[in-house]
C-alpha cells in the first residue's frame, strides 16, 4: 500500500524551511501532499491560489509531491486522501505547545492517523513566513530564506 502523507499549513508564502521539510518527507514517504489550508484566524498576504501556485512551482522537480488546498477540518481532508500521517515541522520550543495540542486533538478525531514531526534544519530554525514578510516589506535582504520565485512575488506584493 502506498504511504501517503499530508503536510498542511498556511504557506503564506512558502519558505526554504518549508521546502526542507517537504524534501525530507518526500525521501521517506511514497507520496507527499502539501495542503494549503484556509485559516479563518489569519489574514493572508497571498491568496489561496497564489500560495498554491508558488508551492507548485517550487516543488515541480519533486515527482512524489503534489499541492492542493482545503478548508475545514484537517482530519477530514487527511481521511479523504487516505493518508497515514500528518507532517509538521518544529522549530523552537515555542512551536511545541500548539503542535502538541493539535496532534492530541487530531489523535482524538482519528486514532489511525499519526502526526509526524520533522525537526527544523538549524539553518532555518528562526525562519517563518511572518519574519520573511516583515523583512521583505521594508526591502530587507531575504536571499537564502525563500526560493527566488517567492522573493520576486514578495517584491511585487510590496511594490518594491
Ligand atoms: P501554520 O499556519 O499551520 O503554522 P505555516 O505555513 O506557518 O502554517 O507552517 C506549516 C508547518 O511548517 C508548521 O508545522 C510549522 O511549524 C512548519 N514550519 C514553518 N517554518 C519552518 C521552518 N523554518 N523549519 C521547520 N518547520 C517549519
Amino acid at each position: 500500500m502506498q504511504q501517503i502523507v499530508v503536510y498542511p499549513g498556511s504557506f503564506d508564502p512558502v519558505t526554504n524551511g518549508h521546502l526542507d521539510i517537504i524534501k525530507r518527507s518526500a525521501q521517506i514517504f511514497d507520496q507527499v501532499i502539501v495542503a494549503v489550508f484556509k485559516n479563518p484566524q489569519k489574514q493572508p498576504l497571498f491568496t489561496m491560489e497564489e500560495r498554491v501556485d508558488l508551492l507548485k512551482e517550487v516543488t515541480k522537480e519533486l515527482d512524489n509531491v503534489s499541492v492542493d488546498s482545503f478548508s475545514g477540518l484537517t482530519m477530514d481532508y487527511v481521511r479523504s486522501k487516505k493518508a497515514i500521517a500528518i507532517i509538521r515541522g518544529l522549530r523552537a520550543v515555542s512551536d511545541f505547545e500548539g503542535e502538541f495540542q493539535m496532534a492530541l486533538l487530531n489523535k482524538e478525531l482519528n486514532r489511525e492517523v499519526e502526526t509526524i514531526f520533522f525537526m527544523t534544519d538549524i539553518k532555518y530554525a528562526y525562519l517563518s513566513s511572518s519574519a520573511v514578510k516583515e523583512v521583505a516589506q521594508f526591502g530587507g535582504n531575504i536571499d537564502g530564506l525563500v526560493p527566488d520565485l517567492v522573493k520576486k512575488a514578495l517584491k511585487e506584493k510590496y511594490a518594491l
